[in-house]
């Protein structure tokens, strides 16, 4: 690892000094930069203001952001990644906002699990789970090798 862990918290507290979060919008956000900088924004203070999922799944993020922010105007993200071929999405609320939270988590789990079935890579859509089965339109693996591997992960 090369980065301490001093490094990156100096740097939030000039990005949150400068709110120069353009800067973190990925190069291929295209058509998705405003939305994408809207979810950087709502990054919680402290957290790293990354988006850490692939062009394919912008779209998908987009229209989660945009679920979750009509219900819940002050929401903030705390992590935004993929893991396994999923999505991960972790959310913070104002305590006056905590009524809310039911409603978010049922769009964040949909979203989950829509994840499955789109490629990040390329943003195809399938009926089988890509997470597992892999992308035959750009030849991304899937988990199912790690799967038989790790006895531990049982989920269908
Ligand atoms: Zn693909």
């Amino acid at each position: 690892m090369k980065r301490s862990l001093q490094q990156p918290s100096r740097k939030i507290k000039d990005v949150r000094h400068t709110t120069e979060l353009s800067s973190f919008i990925p190069d291929d956000a295209d058509e998705y930069r405003e939305s994408l900088l809207d979810i950087l924004e709502r990054m919680d203070t402290g957290y790293w203001p990354t988006i850490e999922v692939k062009r394919g799944w912008y779209q998908l993020i987009s229209e989660l952001n945009e679920k979750l922010s009509n219900q819940c105007q002050n929401y903030k993200i705390r992590s935004l990644k993929s893991s396994s071929h999923q999505l991960q999405f972790h959310i913070n609320l104002n305590p006056s906002d905590e009524n809310k939270l039911q409603g978010l988590i049922k769009e964040i789990m949909y979203a989950i699990a829509r994840s499955q079935h789109i490629c990040e890579m390329c943003g195809v859509n399938s009926s089988e789970k890509i997470s597992e089965e892999g992308c035959k339109s750009c030849g991304q693996s899937g988990t199912q090798v790690k799967k038989r591997r790790n006895k531990n992960v049982s989920e269908d």
